[in-house]
């Protein structure tokens, strides 16, 4: 038979914390808390299995239900010596909500239930406190009128009707708080608010207090759907299967006088993650006022005077509940007469910092495991070590003054403070005058690569989480926000329009790129003291104890992972970052980039007008030397760890100017009439630049551009070679759907690599390799491993040509996409592994079916995402490769999958093993009844 209530009374319970799905959070902890002889008021929980057989059976119960209620409260009668419903010796009972994850407010709560008029003046006969008794009593008629009967306000305009009445009463009192009403004036409230009851529902207020309970009851599983639970369910993925608990639990009284009292406490700070108690207290209140913030709480340090005894026995609890859930709890007690109660606990909710902190002192303290502890830290939460942080008073005072100017997307994490500019040029020229500038751009290209350097972060009005601005500013560490898109920049006025006001160049605005806020005017920001002692160098590690804590939980990530960790860098101090954040390589150097360094862009852009083969080599033959100089810087500062460089990707078109000053500037420059200049470029113009002249396309039709690529590759790693630096290239082409475009450019970089070792006399160990980044390339991995020594996903553009949805343009419409559930994350942002993931499941198992072993890592912007981290380590993949801030997120990413596999395996087996005894057993009884 199915059991639908537990009991939780007098020291024994029939739950325990682990049974949090069938008893909700909060009753299976209430559960444990008994068990563990924690001072718990008695009481039952009504299991999450009643709410689901009531949604489906028309808000109906179980037909068990009744008996078992009814024999559950017995037993809390037993335990507390008094009777639910009896004239001298009553008992009152609170009715909760309680669900598998905490809905903190989202669904309802009555207290002190079991109350009506003889039992009012017992309580009063007994407890000798008139006011109390009539206090609680009002309490117990206006949650139960707004809860139960529903008189609570359904439109933000309304008002409580009962808060009207007491108004009233407080104003023909001449009284400021609900504390100056005395007895009789609560008696009087009372009445009032029963007759209210009478005139909206036309309805007595139930005096029976079975039928109280069963409202309750009712009124509770059926907050489970109330339109708050449901916005709250769907925010944090919270199944609507799951339903909630009800608990029924005797009354512990906060308002009895002096000596009684209520409060909420941390075991830690929350906050900060110190190992010290932390919260409030109230004396002579029930739970809601500390909530209502009417009377000022004070701080559980203050009880140590006030109150010793208490505060002692609050202390052991404290440390009975660390050793035994082996985390920090968040707790909610009352005192009643100078006797404490524990009325709930759960693992405390934690700031990011306050998460690392706890788990590293944790393991310290000996009280969890170091797997444990990284099972603790949300990859994301390293965020608030790595990056420069807004102060947050400061911050949300100024939303709070209406200084909030519009969301974006949080494409670059950290907190970044400077004047507007609109360009890229004017970027770089005030940086040089020592401002610091917020780069704000409709969208960014190439182009502005430069101007985003120079910037403190970078805004832009359109975009995704891949376009350029995101995956430039990931790689450089800098903060952005893109795909603002109320933001109505007007380049020509250097202005833009936003939330009503008008944003000029030189004003000051501040981004946070880890909420995707952005703010009116200037902000402090805290640098990160990880970035000073490993990037800056400012800092002793020994002098800074949050580096100290990153450290320990890398150490124990690095040793747990199965999954290597690159990086995305295409400059020397972008790769020297990523080293000192843990790098083992670079999985992709983004070539394009390097051209429009010093010096590089004039040839690069003779080289793309240039009509003939020997113009373009001769421009080529300029690029050369400045190329192989990147290599050697790239190759030097990676000092021996595998470099993997791609050939050029992007349509060339993006190289060149497209308003008509420019275009105009570079005719002059080029000694070429602007005519000519505009003819190329309109005829470099595509209809669709993603899906044309890109990729290995590029270096097919004019493979001249592969070899000198090549050759700066060869001629960069022979040089770096003769000064006893240790160099592995690999390189790797772009965009390949068919192996024979492989076969093709591997040609030509093999031949380049034996001409320059020849030329050298250096011996060069290098690998050719591919991207997978459109399904065709994916479907056939078996061929193009025949070629291909590697395989690097590049789900930016894998996920483009599988969804059919344009990486630039997507900002639009993937926001309503996910809110819609159409796809549950940004596909540009979290792997989608139903589509996208299938494929590369694809090439993984066709790629190692032609050539087994082939190295096969991730350099889409996915790499640096912590779900895709996992769903790459569950596929076999050998690596992943992110930016440089992200190294550190992926590492630990990287240890938790391997962590969850382990204990999925382990399960596993245990599941296996089990099902083997059954059948033997069975199979021996066959035998005995044979
Ligand atoms: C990719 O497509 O995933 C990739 C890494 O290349 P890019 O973003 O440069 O197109
Ligand atoms: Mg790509």
């Amino acid at each position: 038979m199915i059991k639908y209530v537990y009991s939780f009374a007098g020291g024994k319970a029939e739950g325990k914390a682990v049974m949090k799905g069938l008893l909700g959070g909060k009753g299976a902890n209430l559960a444990e808390m008994t068990n563990i002889g924690l001072p718990v008021p008695a009481g039952f929980t009504i299991s999450t299995e009643v709410c689901t057989y009531f949604y489906a059976h028309h808000r109906r119960y179980p037909k068990p239900l009744p008996v078992e209620v009814r024999s559950a409260l017995r037993k809390v009668e037993r335990v507390m010596g008094a009777r639910f419903g009896d004239v001298t010796n009553p008992l009152l009972v609170s009715v909760r909500s309680g669900a598998r994850a905490s809905m903190p407010g989202m669904m309802d709560t009555i207290l002190n239930l079991g109350m009506n008029d003889t039992v009012a003046a017992g309580l009063i006969r007994k407890a000798k406190n008139d006011r109390f008794v009539f206090d609680s009593y009002r309490r117990f008629v206006q949650m139960y009128g707004d809860v139960v009967l529903g008189l609570k306000p359904e439109h933000k305009d309304e008002t409580d009707p009962f808060e009207v009445i007491i108004e009233g009463k407080k104003k023909e009192k001449g009284v400021e708080l609900d504390s100056d009403l005395d007895a009789e004036d609560l008696r009087a409230l009372v009445a009032m608010f029963k007759q209210e009851i009478k005139k909206r529902t036309g309805h007595d207020f139930p005096e029976d207090p079975e039928e109280q309970l069963w409202g309750a009851i009712g009124a509770v599983f059926g907050s489970w759907n109330n339109d708050r639970a449901i916005a709250y369910r769907r925010l944090y993925d919270i199944p609507e299967s799951w339903g909630t608990a009800v608990n029924v639990q005797a009354m512990a009284f906060g308002n009895m006088g002096a000596d009684s009292g209520t409060g909420v406490a941390f075991t830690r700070d929350p906050a900060t993650g110190e190992n010290r108690f932390y919260g409030e207290y109230l004396m002579n209140a029930q739970g809601e006022d500390v909530v209502a913030g009417i009377r000022t709480p004070l701080p559980i340090p203050r009880m140590k005077k006030e109150n010793s005894r208490i505060y002692k026995e609050l202390e052991r609890i404290r440390k009975v509940l660390e050793r035994h859930y082996r985390d920090m709890m968040d707790i909610e007690f009352t005192i009643q007469e100078g006797r404490l109660y524990m009325l709930q606990c759960r693992a405390g909710k934690r700031t990011a910092f306050a998460a690392i902190k706890i788990a590293v002192d944790m393991v310290r303290e000996g009280l969890i495991s170091d797997k444990e502890a990284l099972m603790r830290v949300e990859p994301d939460q390293l965020n608030q070590l790595l990056r420069p942080v807004f102060d947050p008073r400061e911050e949300s005072q100024a939303a709070a003054k209406g200084r909030l100017l519009a969301k974006g997307l949080n494409a670059g994490p950290g907190a970044a403070t400077g004047k507007v500019v609109f360009n890229s040029p004017d970027a770089e020229e005030w940086k040089k005058r020592g401002e610091k500038v917020i780069l704000t751009r409709i969208e960014t290209s190439p182009e502005d690569v430069k101007g985003m350097d120079a910037s403190e972060g970078i805004l832009t009005a359109r975009g995704g989480m891949t376009s350029h601005a995101a995956l430039v500013a990931r790689q450089m560490g800098k903060v952005c926000v893109a795909g603002c898109g109320s933001l109505q920049i007007d380049y020509a006025t250097h202005s833009m329009r936003v939330n009503g006001k008008v944003i000029r160049e030189g004003d000051w605005i501040s981004i946070n790129g880890t909420t995707g806020e952005v703010i009116e005017g200037k902000l402090s920001t805290r640098p990160s003291e990880v970035v000073q002692v490993l990037i800056d160098r400012t800092l002793e590690s020994r002098e800074a104890p949050v580096y100290q804590l990153f450290a320990r939980l890398m150490f124990w990530a690095d040793k747990y992972r199965r999954l290597r960790v690159r990086t995305n860098a295409d400059q020397p101090d972008q790769a020297s970052n990523a080293i000192a954040f843990g790098a083992e390589g670079i999985g992709l150097c983004r070539t394009e980039h390097m051209f429009f360094g010093e010096g590089k862009i004039g040839p690069m852009r003779e080289m793309i007008l240039a009509d003939t083969e020997q113009a373009r080599r001769m421009a080529l033959a300029k690029l050369l030397p400045l190329q192989r100089a990147d290599f050697e810087g790239i190759f030097e500062a990676m000092n021996g760890k595998p470099v993997t460089i791609r050939t050029i990707d992007p349509p060339l078109h993006e190289f060149l100017p497209h308003e008509e000053p420019l275009q105009r500037t570079l005719a002059q420059e080029m000694g070429i009439g602007y005519e000519k200049i505009r003819q190329r470029i309109e005829s470099l113009h595509e209809f669709n630049p993603m899906l044309g002249f890109r990729g290995c396309r590029l270096g097919i039709i004019h493979p001249e551009i592969t070899e000198m690529q090549s050759r700066a590759i060869f001629e960069a790693a022979a040089n770096v070679r003769k000064r006893g630096i240790k160099v592995i290239p690999e390189i790797m082409i772009p965009l390949v759907g068919n192996v024979k475009e492989l076969e093709d450019q591997e040609r030509i970089v093999r031949k380049v690599a034996s001409e320059v070792m020849k030329e050298t006399g250096a011996t060069i160990r290098y690998l050719v390799g591919t991207m997978i980044e459109v399904p065709r390339g994916a479907l056939t991995g078996d061929e193009v491993a025949r070629v291909a020594e590697f395989f690097s996903f590049g789900t930016n553009d894998l996920t483009q040509t599988t969804l059919g949805v344009s990486r630039d343009d997507a900002g639009r419409f993937l926001i309503p996409y996910v809110q819609r559930e159409i796809y549950r994350k940004d596909p540009f942002e979290v792997l989608d592994r139903d589509g996208v993931g299938a494929l590369m499941k694809i090439a993984v198992e066709k790629g190692r079916s032609a050539r087994p072993g082939l190295k096969i890592g991730i350099c889409g912007e996915h790499g640096g995402d912590p779900s895709s981290v996992e769903f790459c380590h569950e596929i076999g993949l050998a690596y992943v490769s992110c930016s440089p801030f992200r190294v550190p997120i992926a590492r630990l990413a990287a240890a938790r999958a391997a962590i969850a596999g382990q204990t999925r395996e382990k399960k596993r087996t245990l599941r296996r093993s089990k099902p083997q005894r059954t059948s033997r057993m069975s199979s021996s009884k066959r035998a005995a009844a044979r």
